[in-house]
Parts: C-alpha cells; sequence; structure tokens
C-alpha cells in the first residue's frame, strides 16, 4: 500500500512537471510536447531549462520591429539624399507635407500650402 501511495506521489510530481513545463514551453513559442517531456524527464530541473528558456514569441516581435524600423529609416534617408543631390532641387527645402521640392526663402508650399515656421 504505501508503495502504491509513493508511486501515486511521484507519478504526480512527474505529470505536474510535465504539464507545467509544457504550457511555458508552448507560452514562449516551442512545442508543447518537447516541454512536456524534459519536464516529465528532469522534474525540477525540467521547470528550471523551461524558465530560463529564451522567448521565440517576443525576440521574434522584437526583430521584426526593429527591421522594419531600420528598413523606414534607410528608405528616408535615401530619399532625401536622392531628391537633394537632384541639380534642379539646389536651393530648395523638401516640404514635410509633400515631399515636394519649395524654395527655401518660401514660407508657403506652392504644392499644398503648407506653412514653414519661419526661421
Ligand atoms: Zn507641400
Amino acid at each position: 500500500m504505501e508503495g502504491l501511495i509513493g508511486v501515486a506521489i511521484i507519478l504526480a510530481y512527474v505529470i505536474g512537471f510535465a504539464t507545467l513545463c509544457g504550457s511555458i514551453f508552448e507560452g514562449k513559442g516551442y512545442e508543447r510536447g518537447v516541454g512536456n517531456l524534459v519536464g516529465g524527464l528532469l522534474g525540477i530541473f525540467g521547470l528550471l531549462i523551461a524558465v530560463v528558456l529564451p522567448d521565440r514569441i517576443k525576440r521574434k516581435a522584437y526583430e521584426e520591429q526593429a527591421r522594419s524600423a531600420a528598413a523606414v529609416q534607410m528608405a528616408m534617408a535615401t530619399n532625401i539624399e536622392k531628391i537633394a543631390s537632384r541639380p534642379e532641387t539646389a536651393g530648395t527645402k523638401i516640404c514635410p507635407d509633400c515631399a515636394e521640392a519649395v524654395k527655401l526663402d518660401a514660407r508657403i508650399c506652392r504644392f499644398c500650402r503648407h506653412e514653414f515656421a519661419s526661421a
């Protein structure tokens, strides 16, 4: 009888850790089954592994955000460079609203009526 209780307690631990690790793994973007296996086999150590595991979902979102921000920045930089290096745009400024080249002294954009702050 006592042996049976011992087995039941061990089983409960294994299932508990397996379930816990499975949900942590899944929450971080990994296979739930792998988490179940790690938790079931390693118990508390499996749980530790699950806790220190890098978060795949968060990292992916962060990387995507950083990539798109860099792309936008690069596109803007090349665009401004391109416009500024055109010979017909020498002595002009770029309207922030319509991106057309306007004379440096202009106070109002001739394309969209954007008012420039008087310098
Ligand atoms: Zn304009």
